[in-house]
């Protein structure tokens, strides 16, 4: 539990805020939840939407979530909070129904319920507003809103999520019969007698598979599922695997020389982004069904191991070609439909353009962080910057996911009071994991 804490002093320029956060998606509203226990504290959490929403363009009905949900927003270092999912259960009087239920997961609709159920209990959150840039002025960080508002801070915390990858070839042809799969469910869309290929053989690409073969509302003529992957792999899973979620793992990860940590991201793909089992059982069992035991139905075809290369339009459709990652050998496809499950990547949010040429960036283009998530820049020391979503280099695999979202909100709220208000002090780890004494490192970059 925070103990009372007496925040840094505010001088006469004082800003308006200490701590302000840009976006709410689950991780700065962990940063929300944990903050309204620390009530000396002022905070604001702005987000362009009307109202939480979690990526409502793929909430399907069945699907699970990949996280336990006592990884929730608070958990893991506030047990007591009352933005807790268990709290939430309590409150809607479902508690005992669902612990009934045994699930093995909760889905992804339930977690969002307990998601905006949390953002309405908060009094430090403002929806419909954009934020347009943020500069360095008067000693503080302002930011300006589409509306005009102009806020101030001492901190600010980046948390705007990831930017959906479009692949180049695709571009050109963005629209009604060829969009990224975080706008899948936004819109009406007929499919019917149509050939739909899907791009992308993650999690996402085998959802939407999977709805394309199973909701009674789609009849496309044939579907087309394409991986860069060698096979349709599901997630991997278990103790041991899970470690690599936890803190002591960010620390020994983070204790890496970067080639290493390239190394370690490579090798943990199946890790985080495998396909949930359920998933992979219910869409192999659909795909045997329409092979074997049907004939009327539409024909799914399952490319695995290629790489689209390039995309042309051909009269109403659409000519895709694709290379074997294996062969080189080139196919071409024809499609009416493209989906393009191509996933997301980390990127700075354009209201940071004032600010970009103060900060340090990596050979990514991406920012530099320290342990606690803080940018590297040359600006006044007691003004700070935090990014949510910005780590899988610095951070490792956890980054983009759930399951340290309240840890990493706690380290970054014990860095903005300056003192060890979350007790984040790990226990011995289960796997000694390879790390480098820091001497080591500075050794590798600075030779004698
Ligand atoms: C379909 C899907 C399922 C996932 N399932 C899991 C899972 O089961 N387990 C797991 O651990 N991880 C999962 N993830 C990964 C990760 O947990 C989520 O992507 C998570 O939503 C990341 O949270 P975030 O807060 O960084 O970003 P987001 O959820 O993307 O939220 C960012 C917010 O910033 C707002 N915003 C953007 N720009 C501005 C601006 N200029 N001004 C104001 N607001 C702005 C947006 O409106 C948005 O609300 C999943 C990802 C996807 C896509």
């Amino acid at each position: 539990m925070p103990q009372i804490v007496k925040m840094p002093e505010r001088n006469q320029h004082s800003s308006a805020y200490d701590l302000l956060g840009l976006g709410i998606g689950p991780f700065n509203l962990s940063v929300a939840a944990l903050a309204q226990s620390i009530p000396q504290m002022r905070t604001a959490f702005f987000d362009q939407k009307q109202e939480f929403k979690w990526h409502h363009g793929l909430m399907f009905s069945g699907s699970i979530l990949q996280t336990s949900f006592l990884k929730d927003l608070v958990t893991p270092v506030e047990p007591t909070s009352p933005y807790s999912f268990l709290a939430f259960l309590v409150e809607k009087k479902r508690f005992y129904d669902f612990l009934a239920g045994g699930f093995t997961g909760v889905t992804r609709v339930e977690f969002n319920e307990y998601l905006a159920w949390a953002a309405g209990k908060m009094s430090n959150l403002q929806w419909g507003r954009s934020a347009q840039d943020a500069t360095l002025k008067d000693d503080a960080l302002t930011v300006t809103f589409d509306d005009g508002r102009v806020v101030s801070s001492k901190n600010l915390v980046i948390g705007t999520g990831m930017t959906p990858f479009l692949p180049h070839w695709s571009q050109p042809h963005l629209g009604e019969n060829c969009f990224h799969a975080s706008n899948y469910l936004s819109q009406d869309r007929c499919f019917d007698n149509k050939c739909v290929t899907v791009i992308g053989g993650g999690q996402t690409g085998a959802e939407i598979v999977l709805d394309l073969l199973t909701n009674q509302q789609r009849k496309p003529k044939e579907v087309l599922w394409i991986s860069n992957l060698p096979r349709f792999s599901p997630l991997e899973e278990g103790g041991f695997v899970d470690q690599v979620f936890t803190p002591g793992y960010v620390s020994s990860y983070q204790s890496l020389p970067e080639r290493s940590q390239l190394q370690e991201v490579a090798s943990q793909k199946l890790a985080s982004d495998g396909l949930t089992p359920s998933t992979v059982d219910e869409l192999y069992a659909e795909v045997y069904r329409r092979k074997h035991l049907s004939n009327n139905e539409c024909n799914i075809t399952l490319l695995s191991g290629r790489n689209v290369i390039a995309m042309e339009r051909n009269g109403p459709s659409y000519q895709l070609t694709s290379q074997s990652a294996i062969s080189e050998q080139v196919e071409q496809q024809q499609t009416d439909i493209v989906v393009l499950a191509t996933g997301a990547r980390p990127a700075l949010p354009d209201f940071m353009e004032p600010l970009l040429p103060r900060l340090s960036m990596d050979e990514n283009g991406l920012p530099e962080l320290d342990s606690s998530y803080k940018l590297a820049w040359d600006g006044p020391k007691n003004l700070q910057i935090f990014g949510l979503n910005l780590g899988l280099s610095s951070h490792g695999i956890v980054d983009p996911q759930m399951s340290l979202m309240a840890w990493r909100a706690a380290t970054i709220l014990n860095r903005v009071v300056g003192s060890e208000l979350f007790d984040l002090d790990e226990d011995e780890q289960m796997i000694k994991w390879p790390s480098v004494p820091q001497e080591s490192v500075l050794a590798q970059v600075m030779p004698a």
